[in-house]
C-alpha cells in the first residue's frame, strides 16, 4: 500500500507538470485538453480536474480515479473525458498515458473526417503511417474511449482524430502521449500547408516501414524513441 501511495504522489506531480506543456506548445485554449496516467500495478489513474485553469493546476488538484472513471480521491470533479481515458486503460494494458487536445490544425482535419496521410518522414517515424479518424461520439461516457481503442487497433499510430472533436493520443507513459500530441499538431499543420499549394507526394509503404522500424528500434540514445529530437 505504501508503494502504491508513493506512486500516486509521484504521478500526481508528473501529470500536473506535464499539463504545462499543452499551453506551452499551443495545443489548448482556455481549460480544454487533458492528460492522464495509469498508476502502475493498480487499477487506478490520475487525471486533470474539470474546468480548472492551467496555471492553477497543482499535484494536489489532480484527481485519482478507478478504471471505470469514478473518483477515488480528489477535491475536484475529474475531466469529463475520464470515462473514456479509463476505457482505454482497461482495454489497452500497454498504455500508461492518454492525452486529449483540440489543437487547431489536427482538429480541422477531424472536422472534415479526413485522416492525415503519411507524406513526411517525421510521420513515418512517429506514427508509422497515416493518423486515422475515429467515429463521432458524444462526450461524457465511454463512447469516445471505445472509438479510440477500436480505431487504433488497426494502426501503428499513437494518435487518433476523433471526428468533429479533436486529438486523442496514447503512450507507454504520459510523457510519450504528450510527445505524440505535439507531433500530431506539427504534422497536421505541415501537411495542411503542403496541400494548400498542391497534392503531397505519398511515401511508399515499404519506406514507411523502414523509417518506422529505424526510429522505434535504432534511433536515439535509448532503446525507445522517446526523447529523440531530430531526424
Ligand atoms: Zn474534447
Amino acid at each position: 500500500m505504501t508503494n502504491c501511495s508513493d506512486a500516486i504522489t509521484r504521478i500526481r506531480k508528473e501529470i500536473s507538470d506535464l499539463h504545462a506543456l499543452l499551453p506551452a506548445n499551443g495545443l489548448v485554449a482556455w481549460t480544454a485538453g487533458n492528460i492522464s496516467a495509469r498508476v502502475p500495478g493498480a487499477d487506478l489513474m490520475v487525471i486533470k480536474p474539470s474546468g480548472v485553469d492551467y496555471p492553477a493546476l497543482t499535484p494536489e488538484s489532480m484527481v485519482l480515479c478507478d478504471l471505470d472513471g469514478n473518483v477515488v480521491d480528489g477535491e475536484y470533479q475529474p475531466s469529463s473525458d475520464a470515462g473514456s481515458h479509463a476505457y482505454v486503460y482497461r482495454h489497452r494494458p500497454d498504455v500508461g498515458g492518454v492525452v486529449h487536445t483540440h489543437s487547431t490544425y489536427a482538429t480541422a482535419w477531424s472536422a472534415r473526417g479526413e485522416a492525415i496521410p503519411c507524406v513526411l518522414t517525421a510521420m513515418a517515424d512517429e506514427f508509422g503511417g497515416e493518423i486515422p479518424v475515429g467515429p463521432f461520439a458524444l462526450i461524457g461516457d465511454e463512447a469516445i474511449g471505445k472509438g479510440i481503442v477500436e480505431t487504433l487497433a488497426g494502426h501503428r499510430s499513437p494518435a487518433v482524430l476523433m471526428r468533429n472533436h479533436g486529438v486523442f493520443t496514447i503512450g507507454k507513459d504520459a510523457r510519450a502521449a504528450v510527445k505524440a500530441a505535439v507531433m500530431t499538431e506539427d504534422v497536421a499543420r505541415t501537411v495542411h500547408l503542403a496541400r494548400a499549394s498542391g497534392e503531397p507526394i505519398p511515401i511508399p509503404a515499404n519506406d514507411i516501414d523502414a523509417l518506422h522500424h529505424r526510429y522505434t528500434h535504432v534511433y536515439g540514445q535509448q532503446p525507445t524513441a522517446d526523447g529523440a529530437d531530430e531526424r
